[in-house]
């Protein structure tokens, strides 16, 4: 009897067209809280969700709780991150060639770092800034060089190009996301609740018969899943890639 790993490692291998979609459980072995745990830390300090502090109107209304949020619990746990073995073999499979593109809800940068090419940020990314008021692009070690609100030269606030929430997708990196995940022959999904919307909608567009869900908690759409392991994406990963001959 084959173990699921087993399993989803001879399903990998019999791919070539293999679209990896994912989330903040993918980077929490790389020491970057996911939301909920940023939630949980949240709690006992902000007067408000993570949810409400990262969205647009609060950060037009409430800049200093904005900044002081995202300094704390956006950009110091990315700072010193290096990427687990999640990212790395995710970065294999595409040199590869099985793999063709990694849709993530991270803003972390993990996977670039890891050496993966094509990466889809569809909710931006905390390595560039750019002023509110002048356009003028900041790179994030200029922003960690700063206290408090981050200022343009013209004195407009310097902002993360994340995706706030209020804000919408940016509508050609949707389409592009569409476009791999309707064709993937594969599609592997680690490190999302799949609650955060219209995100975790992406992968109703795919159509293929290997969907794999590698998640530390069930979720609902693992009655939709071909393969599902409830286990930490950097060990599963691990495991997977001992055996991926092709
Ligand atoms: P989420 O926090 O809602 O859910 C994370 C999921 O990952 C949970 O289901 C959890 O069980 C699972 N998980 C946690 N650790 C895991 C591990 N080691 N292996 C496998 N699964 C694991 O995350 P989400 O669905 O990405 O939505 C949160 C939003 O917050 C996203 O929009 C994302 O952009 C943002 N966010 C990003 C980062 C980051 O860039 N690293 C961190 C926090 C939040
Ligand atoms: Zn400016």
């Amino acid at each position: 009897m084959e173990s699921t790993v087993e399993q989803i490692s001879k399903a990998i291998n019999e791919s070539n067209n293999i679209v990896f979609f994912g989330g903040a459980g993918l980077s929490t072995e790389s020491g970057i809280p996911d939301f909920r745990s940023v939630d949980g830390i949240y709690n006992q300090e902000y007067e408000y969700p993570p949810e409400q502090i990262l969205s647009y109107s609060f950060f037009k209304k409430n800049p200093e709780v904005f900044f002081k949020f995202c300094r704390e619990k956006c950009l110091k746990p990315i700072i010193n991150a290096k990427p687990n073995p999640a990212h790395i073999a995710l970065a294999k499979l595409e040199e590869m060639g099985k793999l063709k593109a990694v849709v993530t809800q991270n803003i972390d940068g993990l996977h670039q770092a890891a050496g993966s090419k094509e990466v889809l940020e569809i909710h931006g990314t905390l390595h560039s800034h750019t002023c509110i008021d002048c356009g003028k692009k900041y790179t994030l070690d200029y922003v960690l060089k700063t206290e408090g609100i981050p200022r343009c030269e013209c004195g407009g606030i310097v902002r993360p190009d994340i995706v706030m929430y209020e804000e919408g997708l940016d509508t050609s990196l949707l389409e592009r996301s569409i476009l791999y995940i309707s064709n993937a022959d594969c599609l592997i999904v680690s490190g999302s609740s799949l609650v955060v919307q219209p995100a975790a909608s992406l992968i109703n567009y795919y159509r293929g018969s290997k969907l794999i869900l590698i998640n530390k908690d069930p979720l609902a759409a693992d009655k939709y899943a071909d393969y599902y392991i409830h286990a930490k994406a950097g060990e599963t990963f691990k495991q997977i890639m001992e055996y991926i001959t092709s």
